[in-house]
């Protein structure tokens, strides 16, 4: 396997960045920050000054960058006008479906094999390079990029067209937004009939209310040890993040005309807790909100 150059090494693409350089592979990384770039050079991986120069000779581009804007530039400027027919490309940032299909197109044309594979599961899951990957494309690309995504991951699904792993990673955030702020209101909602939080959680954990926001989330304090409500809701996902993903939803259900009313009301609670200064923190704190309005 030749040399995969990775572009955007922040919070999710340093350690992964960092797990193919564990597993042998040549990695020559760039980012706009460079203080982000320290852990690649220390763990031995090479460090570019540019995107196009990250690019130069390179069989693979992995891409892990903020938001639609940042791929649409970065592929249009520094990716496809430097790399060869052939090439591999996958964009493992959560974007729009929009420019996720702009962006395939583009590299199709080029002759270029490209996947979007977006990812859940967080920081801690790409330390331990247990990712989920949504990847959609050919099955061609997706065969090439299969050995890059299982050496990030531990579960790779093969969603469909190019675009599809876009559209499941918002699909499945839509849910997990929408799931987290019905479980803020029902645990206030006990909280006002007399019902012990404690005695609730026990209850929801073995019934149909059952779902990864009570389990792993719980945004009441001292029910799940690991839960970011243990710790003033600082770490975990940011709302901030929640909000871009839930603005996603509502720009793929306007341009299929799909109804999600449940995910707009619901997008009202992750831009009001972000209007109160509190975007950086995780997002099962808009319980803070729910029933102070
Ligand atoms: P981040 O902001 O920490 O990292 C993005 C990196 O891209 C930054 O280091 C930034 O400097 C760099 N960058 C921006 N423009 C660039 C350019 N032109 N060239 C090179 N580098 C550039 O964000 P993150 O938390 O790592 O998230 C990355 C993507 O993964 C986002 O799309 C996010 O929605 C998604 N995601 C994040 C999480 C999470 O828990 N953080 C979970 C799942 C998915």
């Amino acid at each position: 396997m030749g040399k995969i150059a990775f572009l955007g090494t922040g919070n999710m693409g340093g350690p992964m960045a960092l797990n193919l350089i564990k597993a042998n592979h040549e990695v020559c990384a760039f980012d706009i920050v460079p203080g982000h770039l320290r852990d690649i050079s220390g763990a031995g991986g090479e460090i570019a000054n540019s995107a196009t120069e990250a690019v130069q000779g390179a069989t693979t581009v992995i891409t892990m960058l903020p938001a639609g804007e940042h791929v649409d530039i970065v592929y249009h400027n520094d990716i496809l006008p430097h790399v060869p027919p052939g090439t591999v490309l996958i964009d493992c940032s959560t974007i729009d479906i929009a420019t996720s299909k702009a962006v395939h197109a583009s590299a199709v044309q080029q002759g270029c094999e490209m996947v979007d594979a977006p990812v859940s599961g967080g920081v801690k899951k790409a330390i331990d390079g247990t990712l989920t990957f949504m990847v959609g494309g050919s099955d061609t690309a997706f065969k090439m990029a299969e050995p890059y995504l299982s050496t990030m991951g531990a579960n790779i699904f093969n969603c469909g067209d190019g675009g599809t792993g876009q559209a499941a990673k918002i699909c499945n955030n839509m849910m997990l937004g929408i799931q987290m702020a019905s479980v803020a209101e029902a645990f206030s909602l006990a909280e006002n009939l007399g019902l012990d939080a404690g005695k609730l959680f026990n209850v929801v954990n073995v019934s149909s209310g059952q779902c990864w926001s009570v389990t792993n989330y719980c945004p009441v304090p001292g029910l799940v040890p690991a839960a970011p409500s243990n710790n003033d809701f600082e770490g975990g996902f940011a709302a901030n993040l929640m909000l871009k993903d839930m603005n996603l939803a509502l720009a793929a259900a306007a341009q299929t005309g799909s109804d999600v009313s449940v995910a707009e009301k619901a997008t009202t609670l992750y831009q009001e807790f972000k209007d109160a200064g509190s975007g950086g923190k995780d997002f099962s704190g808009i319980i803070e909100l729910v029933g102070k309005r």
